[in-house]
């Protein structure tokens, strides 16, 4: 290898969302943490599962439930005030 063009590569502990730990060698030079990792992305795991790091899903279902309140009470004719 030529001098002074690489950077550091050293071995890392990688830490996922689901409690699995591995390690690698990486430049990053720090730990990382995932979101998803082989152990349980469902590719790996044959099962279905949603992935829900930042709550997104039940900000969804919130969102949604509070439309259809809305919309019962107004028939359910227009989107007044759900203009987010
Ligand atoms: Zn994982």
């Amino acid at each position: 290898m030529k001098e002074g063009i690489h950077p550091a590569y050293s071995d890392i502990k990688v830490t996922c969302s689901c409690g699995a730990t591995f390690a690698t060698g990486s430049t990053l030079g720090k730990d990382l943490h995932l979101d998803i990792c082989y152990k349980c992305h469902p590719f790996y795991t044959g099962t279905q599962r949603i992935v829900d790091t930042s709550g997104r899903v039940d900000r969804f279902k919130k969102r949604y439930a509070k439309r259809g309140a809305a919309n019962n009470t107004a028939s359910g004719d227009d989107e007044a005030g759900d203009n987010k």
